[in-house]
């Protein structure tokens, strides 16, 4: 079939979110490069937005859903069968985290995860409200969306959830929004939408002491930032505030859809009782899935990827500087270019693209490109990347 068929129906029978989808017409993706249906290739530079942190094809991670495909794939809904996989994915990870955080409940997406921690913090604490950071952003089913404090997004899918309240990102003060009646508060470490803008270690102790002085669950949704994407496997590890319920998607399953929310079994033991049944899912930790991320969290362990990670944002840094970046912001391997404008941004973004590498701007922040390539990119792919991105940068300034 020709390409411009693909893209028909693409165009005609596959539900769009815009009315201008990039329409890469793709068949093939190695290491830190997709390539379309002509063989041109493209430096992935958003590893499909957090996600391919171990580049593409990696040859561990396709042996191991291979070998499970030809074992058993779904055999039943999520938490009546014993099965291995998910079983030694849930203990892997467990191993990483504070001791508290003990009991992972797998779901499909990351959306699905806020869902089930806003769930299970209602349970845990008896309360209904819960505070969010403004331009936060955590998913798109309507209580993730609830989350969502811009209402350009929000306002065509109210009634919404209740009782949501918003801090300020990383205003100490606005933590005070948390009291004795609130269930949880949820918050990125790193703003992913807003630009890639980490939270201070002060924002995140004084949100972690109201939570505890209150009663509230504090959740932290590391969705994006897990996984080494900041230098260390999760973000919350450098302020040292560990959350009563941590969230992981994205980079999680390796290139496979997984969403996960963890705590103490304590806290997961209110979904067995009263209801029975207090979150279920059919596909939550599938099989092969749970080969992937585990194969992908053996590779991850096994190689120095996390610790180069500050290596290679010190030498994009270093590369990418010029009058009309305005700032550089973010931890480790997402990071954030901004520009005057958002056309500014656009152009630059649609420059790049047609010289072969792939970025793009945020929902929250439009002047801003992002920079989340796979953690395994070589300091010469990323000098390749930089050289593009100035080049361009030059001839949009010329012009
Ligand atoms: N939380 C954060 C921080 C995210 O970046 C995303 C997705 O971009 C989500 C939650 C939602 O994840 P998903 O798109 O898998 O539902």
């Amino acid at each position: 079939m020709e390409s411009s068929n693909y893209r028909d129906i693409f165009l005609k029978h596959q539900a769009q979110t815009t009315q201008f989808p990039l329409q890469l017409d793709l068949v093939k993706a190695e290491g830190v490069y997709l390539y379309d249906r002509f063989g041109k290739s493209y430096l992935d530079m958003i590893s499909g937005i957090s996600v391919s942190s171990l580049g593409h094809g990696n040859e561990k991670v396709k042996e191991a859903i291979k070998k499970q495909v030809d074992e058993h794939m779904h055999m039943m809904v999520y938490g009546e069968y014993v099965l291995s996989k998910p079983a030694l994915l849930a203990q892997s990870l467990v191993e990483l985290l504070p001791q508290h955080l003990n009991c992972v409940y797998f779901v499909n997406s990351g959306a699905e995860a806020t869902e089930g921690a806003l769930k299970l913090a209602k349970r845990v604490t008896g309360r209904t409200k819960i505070v969010a950071c403004k331009q936060a952003y955590h998913g798109s089913t309507h209580a993730a969306m609830s989350l969502n404090s811009e209402t350009y997004y929000t306002q065509a899918y109210r009634p919404l959830l209740p009782d949501i309240y918003f801090a300020d990102h990383d205003v100490l003060d606005s933590v005070e929004v948390i009291d004795n009646q609130t269930a949880c508060f949820v918050v990125e470490v790193v703003a992913s939408e807003k630009g890639y803008i980490p939270l201070s270690s002060a924002f995140l102790k004084a949100a972690r002491k109201k939570c505890t002085d209150n009663g509230a669950l504090l959740i932290i949704d590391e969705i994006q930032t897990g996984m080494g994407r900041t230098g260390k496997m999760f973000a919350f590890e450098h302020s040292g505030v560990e959350p009563d319920i941590l969230l992981l998607g994205k980079a999680l399953g390796a290139g496979m859809p997984i969403g996960a929310f963890i705590s103490s079994y304590q806290n997961m033991q209110v979904f067995t009782d009263n209801p029975i049944l207090g979150h279920i899912t059919t596909f939550g930790g599938h099989p092969v899935i749970a080969a992937a991320a585990l194969a992908g969290i053996n590779e991850l362990k096994s190689n120095s990827w996390i610790n180069d990670v500050h290596v290679k944002e010190h030498l994009i840094r270093k590369l990418l500087t010029h009058p009309a970046i305005k700032s550089i912001q973010g931890p480790g391997l997402m990071l954030s270019l901004e520009f005057d404008s958002f056309d500014y941004n656009k152009k630059l973004i649609d420059y790049c693209i047609e010289d072969g590498l792939i970025t793009d701007w945020f929902l929250f922040s439009t002047n801003r490109l992002r920079l989340a390539p796979p953690l395994i990119i070589t300091e010469k792919e990323i000098e390749q990347a930089c050289e593009i991105i100035l080049n361009n940068i030059k001839k949009i300034t010329r012009n």
